[in-house]
């Protein structure tokens, strides 16, 4: 009989598996959220699902628009194929509105229209509380090169032009965004996940919240919009 294979790793909302070589893995997505460095934890049900359907769907559309990234294939509803990368440390967060910790730290009002867009680099460390790091720290501490620091500005002001349009297209506007790259056979590849656990989107007529600010802040509906912003994208959730 044989057995499933032990976990590679698991994180907050996803755990990782062996593929079937050294070269991919296997992303199984959690209904678990969390919020605060994992200090807010719920269990929401279905989820993972609906995030691996997401994020199956941006993965393919940024590819087909040229975009290098680790995605392979959905294998089922909550598992997907990736190449597997030796992550940089980093996430890269895009802002086209003012929301969340810019928020706080800059004293700007939330919603503010940010021109040009800002673009920050946070160390992925929850025991430090994710610090702000910038380019000479990157380079410094060994977190990614000159020129892979570069790749990632690159690709991440791209994914913005790509992904803003067309959630403009479903009513919807991008306020910001968290990425994460990583390195395979001598290139830069986008990583992780692009759902709505990891951006902001707010309806372009009410404004309402879209994404996992409904989860931080308690609102309430948090799957309910997840499967709204689907739908309107036209990737099926089997609801
Ligand atoms: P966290 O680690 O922040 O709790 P997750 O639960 O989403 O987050 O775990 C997914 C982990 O897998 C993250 O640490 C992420 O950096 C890592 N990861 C994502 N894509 C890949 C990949 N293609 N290869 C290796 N690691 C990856
Ligand atoms: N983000 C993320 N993971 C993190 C931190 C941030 O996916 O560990 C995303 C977050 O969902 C938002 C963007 O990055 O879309 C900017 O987050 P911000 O810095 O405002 O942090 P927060 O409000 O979560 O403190």
């Amino acid at each position: 009989m044989s057995e499933a294979p032990a976990a590679i790793y698991e994180g907050k909302a996803k755990i990782l598996y062996p593929g079937d070589d050294a070269d991919t893995l296997v992303l199984f997505f959690k209904d678990d959220t969390s919020a605060f460095d994992g200090e807010k934890r719920e269990q929401l049900a279905r989820k993972g699902e609906i995030n691996n359907a997401f994020n199956a769907y941006i993965q393919t559309y940024l590819q087909e628009h040229g975009v290098p990234t680790h995605f392979v294939r959905r294998l089922d509803a909550r598992r997907s194929l990736v190449r597997r990368l030796d992550m940089i440390p980093v996430e890269s967060v895009l802002r086209n509105r003012a929301a969340g910790s810019l928020c706080r730290r800059l004293g700007i009002e939330e919603g503010r229209l940010l021109e040009p867009p800002v673009l920050e680099f946070f160390l992925k460390n929850d025991a430090l509380h994710d610090p702000m790091i910038n380019r000479s720290h990157m380079r410094t501490f060994g977190y990614a090169s000159t020129t892979e620091v570069e790749l990632m500005e690159h690709w991440t002001q791209r994914v913005n032009t790509l992904l803003s349009a067309r959630f403009a297209d479903a009513g919807l506007v991008l306020v910001d965004f968290k990425l994460e790259f990583g390195r395979a056979g001598g290139e830069i590849l986008l990583g992780d996940e692009f759902s709505p656990d990891g951006c902001r989107l707010w309806d372009a007529q009410s404004q309402e919240k879209m994404d996992k600010d409904r989860f931080r802040r308690g609102l309430g509906g948090v799957v309910e919009a997840y499967i709204e912003v689907a739908h309107r994208l036209g990737i099926a959730t089997d609801a």
